[in-house]
């Protein structure tokens, strides 16, 4: 790679991620008489694909219908509908298996590359970058943007000890949630909303679920403020976790951001089921011969509750039988099933996926094309923008989209 950048350009996108690659791809393979640059702060492009779900990449999800597709967004799902039906899930399939990369679907509709290997993705997309012709620039950072009067932009690029004065005359911000970048785009006159962690895991000391780390429960209810989820739950050394926990930090995220990550939660370990029907359970266990006889905390009355966990519920029934549980206990027992009442008192890192929530405001982006409203010839993709997803291959669908569609505009 040229330790030199060339002066002038068609577009530069700054930002070597996967939101920055395909509106840079996109664009060049459009038309290819256009020159394109990425710049990148780190020295390797697309860091985060390559530590990405796990190391797999969960480049995507099986869900082909942009209605549906929008309520796993707790914010940018109203803008991405549109967005949806020009580039979605089955375009992102299709635009990486039309360049070798086999992909697969896995039984909750996460979709991976079949070598599970991330390296797979990030290798396509230097390649398709190569291919079309795009300039990519390690280790440069994007220092400083002044419009030009008459058109485009002139740009400072600092790379390694070198700064170098670029002219283009269309720029697209990928940069994700890089904290100083978020600068430049607010000096540009964009307003952002101010970011916060969105999917993580919850800090919960309480004795109830103490020594059961791995322990995992199938559909759990959980409340916290105005946030209800559900879903699978695991118990962790820390507290909880699972797709139930991760759906309410993400929904939750300024909330809790508010609170400083310190609030009740209430969970219902029984997931749908309600008070009254609780109850019913309960004493068909206290009438039934077969379990009368039989102490509380050993004979679980709902199979969906593991064993130990169980007992650690019932606790408080001190090796009472099934057949002497009194009204009130019974009562109490219920409540603690359906909306056991816990504290959160931290928040955990969640190392699978990691996002963060605010950037740019999305009133302030015209979602045809990714255009600033503020700044002619300015364009967005990816994290930088106040969207995020809950964890399932989300959050790339969105930088596939966006990036797609910035690329089709500037290139067009
Ligand atoms: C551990 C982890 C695992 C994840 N796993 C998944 C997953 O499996 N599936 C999923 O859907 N999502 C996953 N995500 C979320 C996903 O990685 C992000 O949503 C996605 O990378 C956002 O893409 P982006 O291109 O907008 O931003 P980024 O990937 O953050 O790329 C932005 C790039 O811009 C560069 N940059 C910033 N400022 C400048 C500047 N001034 N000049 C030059 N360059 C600059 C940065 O260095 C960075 O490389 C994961 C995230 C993490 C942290």
């Amino acid at each position: 790679m040229s330790k030199y950048i060339n002066t002038n350009w068609d577009v530069v996108v700054a930002g070597g991620g996967p939101a920055g690659f395909f509106a840079a791809i996109r664009c060049a393979e459009l038309n290819p008489k256009l020159s394109v640059l990425i710049v990148e702060k780190a020295v390797q492009t697309l860091g985060k694909v390559i530590i990405s779900g796990g190391g797999r990449c969960n480049v995507t999800h099986a869900c082909f219908e942009p209605a549906q597709l929008i309520n796993f967004y707790p914010r940018g799902g109203v803008e991405l509908r549109g967005a949806f039906t020009r580039f979605q899930p089955a375009d992102t399939i299709k635009w990486f298996e039309s360049r070798g990369v086999k992909l697969k679907t896995e039984s909750d509709k996460r979709v991976f590359p079949v070598t599970d290997s991330s390296k797979t993705i990030a290798d396509c997309l230097r390649e398709a970058a190569q291919k079309a012709g795009v300039e990519v620039h390690g280790s440069t950072t994007l220092l400083n943007v002044d419009k030009n009067p008459k058109g485009g932009f002139k740009l400072e690029v600092k790379k390694e000890a070198q700064v170098f004065h670029l002219q283009t005359k269309k720029l697209v911000f990928a940069t994700g949630s890089d904290s100083k970048t978020r600068e430049l785009v607010k000096s540009l006159g964009h307003s952002l909303e101010e970011p916060v962690p969105s999917l993580f895991t919850f800090n919960v000391k309480d004795k109830r679920i103490d020594g059961l780390a791995g322990v995992a429960v199938e559909n759990v209810t959980l409340k916290m403020d105005s946030v209800t989820t559900q879903g699978a739950l695991l118990i962790t050394h820390w507290g909880l976790s699972g797709p139930a926990v991760l759906k309410c930090s993400a929904w939750g995220a300024r909330i809790l951001f508010d609170k400083k990550y310190r609030s009740p939660l209430t969970v219902n370990w029984l997931g749908d089921y309600k008070l009254e029907s609780t109850l019913e359970v309960l004493q068909r266990s206290k009438e039934w011969k077969e379990s009368a006889r039989r102490r509380i905390n050993i004979t679980p009355a709902f199979s969906q509750i593991p064993a130990r966990l169980w007992k650690q519920l019932t606790e408080f029934t001190n090796n009472k039988n099934w057949g002497d549980i009194s009204k009130s206990e019974m009562q109490k027992l219920a409540q603690g099933l359906t909306a056991g009442e816990f504290m959160i008192e931290g928040k955990g890192a969640f190392k699978e996926e990691f996002v963060t929530c605010g950037g740019v405001k999305l009133s302030e982006v015209d979602f045809k094309t990714m255009q600033s409203r503020v700044v002619d010839d300015l364009f967005f993709a990816g994290e930088v923008l106040d969207i995020d997803g809950i964890t399932g291959g989300f959050n790339f669908q969105s930088s596939w989209t966006t990036g797609w569609l910035a690329g089709s505009a500037v290139g067009s």
